[in-house]
C-alpha cells in the first residue's frame, strides 16, 4: 500500500544530507505510526533541481540515519523534479534545462517567477502490512533436549 504524505522537509540554510536524512526519517516515523506493525519498505521524495541536495549523499546519509531505527533496510526513492519557470510574456510555463540561466526557452525573456524546482517532500511512503493470519502458535516444534545427567 501507499501511503501518501505529501509533507515537505523544512529545509534551512545550512542543512546539509545528513540531517535532511535524519528529518526524513523522523517525519516518515512518525507517519508510519498510525500502522502499528506495518513495515516501511520504501520512502519516495521529491527533490527538486534547485533544492541543493546531492543524490548520493543523500542516500548514503539515509543509510546511516535509518539503520537502528524501523526504518532500517527501506529504500529511498529519489524522484528529481525539473526547474520550471513561468514566463509572462508568453504566459507558459517551461522547463528549463540548467539551472545556470532563468530564461524563457521559448522567448530568450528573463523569468524569475520559480513554479518548480525548490521541493523537498515527502511525496510517500510504501508500507507492507502484517498480515493478520500469520501467527502461527504451535508451529515451533523444538525437540525437548536430552535432560542433563548430572555425573559425579
Ligand atoms: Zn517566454
Amino acid at each position: 500500500m501507499i501511503y501518501e504524505t505529501g509533507s515537505s522537509i523544512v529545509q534551512e540554510e545550512s542543512m546539509h544530507e545528513l540531517s535532511i536524512a535524519a528529518s526524513i526519517v523522523e517525519a516518515v516515523t512518525e507517519s508510519a505510526s498510525a500502522y502499528p506493525g506495518a513495515r516501511v519498505i520504501a520512502v519516495r521524495l521529491r527533490v527538486g533541481a534547485l533544492a541543493s541536495v546531492i543524490e548520493d549523499s543523500l542516500q548514503f546519509c539515509w543509510e546511516l540515519a535509518s539503520e537502528g531505527s524501523p526504518l532500517a533496510g527501506a529504500k529511498l526513492v529519489i524522484k528529481k523534479l525539473p526547474v520550471i519557470i513561468h514566463c509572462d510574456a508568453c504566459s507558459a510555463d517551461s522547463e528549463i534545462e540548467g539551472v545556470q540561466s532563468f530564461r524563457c526557452p521559448r522567448c530568450g525573456e528573463l523569468a524569475a517567477d520559480l513554479r518548480q524546482g525548490r521541493e523537498l517532500e515527502i511525496e510517500s511512503i510504501e508500507l507492507e502490512e502484517p498480515e493478520p493470519n500469520e501467527s502461527k502458535p504451535a508451529e515451533l516444534e523444538l525437540d525437548a533436549p536430552d535432560p542433563v545427567e548430572e555425573k559425579i
